[in-house]
């Protein structure tokens, strides 16, 4: 079935302009690009904002830097119990976000630097698709290529309420003037706990408000629940069950958000963070016939074909798994298949994920819930810890590890922790449990003590 795919001999065909475009230089259409022409195929990409796409320029990168740079907060409360005498220490939040965008702008410039060595020509516009192997330039300069690959990645989503353009995005939160003194923070998904954990640990008065009554759906309820718990002992004031209905600028500038039978909340900042629209507005692709699913996705098969040969798309556009890691593997695989003789799909089956919330929530495999509908004989292993250094800082929240193992079998199939470092330790214990390691193999295994991480060989 593979061979049957496509073949560099159909890819590279010379009467078009490249043999290659791709549209969106972020982590999907960067990787893609690269690797295309690794393979000899005559490539651009266009970008209409920056080059590095969402993750880079304003998503998970800057991201992790505020969260490092919100947790000192805690760090440095924490150290008066080790002998460290840290009064006179401030915050200045302009020196955090500008150094953040330093380094944004330190990383966009590699990203120009690799796609240069790679000969891949960078064409700083937005480009549409005008026809199945014709793209449009916003210059009206039109150029063919013989593949075209959307990578245009997803846009955050606003809701269509009175007011609701008077909410900011993860688009803009970076680059705040100044932080506000209350903010209220719309869902319960991704951005909203990791956000409400940077603006609670910077001193902001954070409420995160969800329509519905689950956070972080997805993951383990037991472990999100953990969060509630101890984002509530922080501070953070969750409401669940809280309709949006709209926004009004009060007079004083302040912001009140009607929530209609769950009360009205005043704030300075309203942050939407409800999910991430896959970016095919005004791209043309219904025009030339891509068929779209019903969120605006470009619906394509394992090989990251859309319903017409030349036409491609990887990444949040597919609205497929929305990380950074897969739309890279989708990239390259598509590079791969239509330009390097190899065609490969991509494995979706036990993706590790984390939360950068504080603290960090981080996952593989299947939830409890579903794991007792797939596993009847299923084994649930818990260790609930305070961590060490937690203990001598008089900090009462705890750590909870959750192994789940198919009774039948012995293997470990899926794991779920929240606690310090919890990603960092949950993606090496994912080698393990995607190479469908057993629970005896993870006891034979001997502790690494002392460490948080020693729990997963020691959960009785
Ligand atoms: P998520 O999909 O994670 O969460 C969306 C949240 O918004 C849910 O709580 C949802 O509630 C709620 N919601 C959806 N629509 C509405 C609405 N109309 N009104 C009010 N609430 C609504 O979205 P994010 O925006 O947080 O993140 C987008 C994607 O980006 C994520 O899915 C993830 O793939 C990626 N991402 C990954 C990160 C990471 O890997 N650490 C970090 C940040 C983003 P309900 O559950 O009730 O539908």
């Amino acid at each position: 079935m593979a061979n049957a795919v496509c073949s560099p001999h159909i890819a590279v065909m010379t009467d078009f302009d490249y043999d290659l475009f791709v549209i969106g230089a972020g982590s999907g259409g960067v990787r893609a690009s690269r690797i295309a022409a690794s393979h000899g195929a005559r490539v651009a990409v266009a970008e209409e904002f920056r080059v590095g796409g969402t993750c880079v320029i304003r998503g998970c990168v800057p991201k992790k830097l505020l969260v490092y740079g919100s947790h000192f907060a805690e760090d440095l409360a924490d150290a008066r119990r080790f002998g460290w005498d840290t009064s006179g220490a401030t915050f200045d939040w302009a020196v955090l976000r500008d150094n953040v965008a330093e380094e944004v702008d330190r990383l966009e410039g590699l990203y120009g630097q690799t796609l240069g060595n790679a000969k891949v020509e960078v064409i700083r516009e937005r480009a549409t698709v005008a026809g199945t192997n014709t793209v449009r330039l916003a210059s009206g300069h039109e150029v063919t290529a013989g593949h075209i690959l959307i990578a245009t990645g997803a846009w955050p989503g606003i809701p269509d309420i009175p007011g609701g353009e008077l909410g900011i995005t993860s688009n803009e939160v970076f680059g705040l003037p100044a932080l506000p003194r209350r903010a209220v923070i719309a869902g319960a998904g991704y951005i909203a706990n990791e956000f409400a954990g940077i603006f609670n640990e910077l001193g902001v008065e954070v409420t995160l408000a969800t329509r519905g009554n689950k956070v972080l759906r997805s993951y383990d309820q037991e472990i999100v629940g953990k969060l509630l718990d101890i984002s509530r002992h922080k501070g953070i004031d969750v409401r669940l069950n809280f309709p949006f209905c709209g926004i009004t600028r009060q007079v004083d500038g302040s912001l009140l958000v009607d929530g209609g039978d769950a009360g009205q909340i005043e704030t300075d900042l309203v942050l939407w963070a409800i999910g991430r629209v896959p970016n095919t507005m005004g791209l043309g692709l219904e025009n030339v016939g891509v068929k779209l699913d019903m969120d605006g996705a470009v619906i394509v098969d394992e090989y990251n074909r859309s319903n017409l040969p030349s036409i491609h798309a990887v990444g949040d556009v597919t609205n497929r798994v929305q990380l950074t890691p897969v739309a890279i593997r989708e990239g390259h695989a598509f590079a791969d298949t239509v330009f390097g003789g190899k065609p490969r799909t991509i494995d979706y089956a036990a993706i590790p994920t984390a939360v950068f919330s504080n603290p960090p929530i981080a996952g593989i495999g299947p939830t409890e819930d579903e794991a007792r509908v797939l596993f009847p004989a299923l084994q649930v292993f818990r260790s609930d810890f305070r961590a060490m250094k937690n203990v001598l800082a008089g900090r009462p929240e705890r750590a909870l590890y959750k192994m789940l193992v198919d009774g039948a079998t012995d293997r470990v199939v899926g794991l779920h922790m929240i606690g310090p470092d919890s990603a960092e330790i949950l993606q090496a214990a994912a080698i393990a449990v995607k190479a469908g390691l057993t629970k005896t193999q993870f006891d034979d295994t001997v502790a690494l003590h002392p460490s948080m991480a020693e729990e997963l060989v020691l959960m009785r």
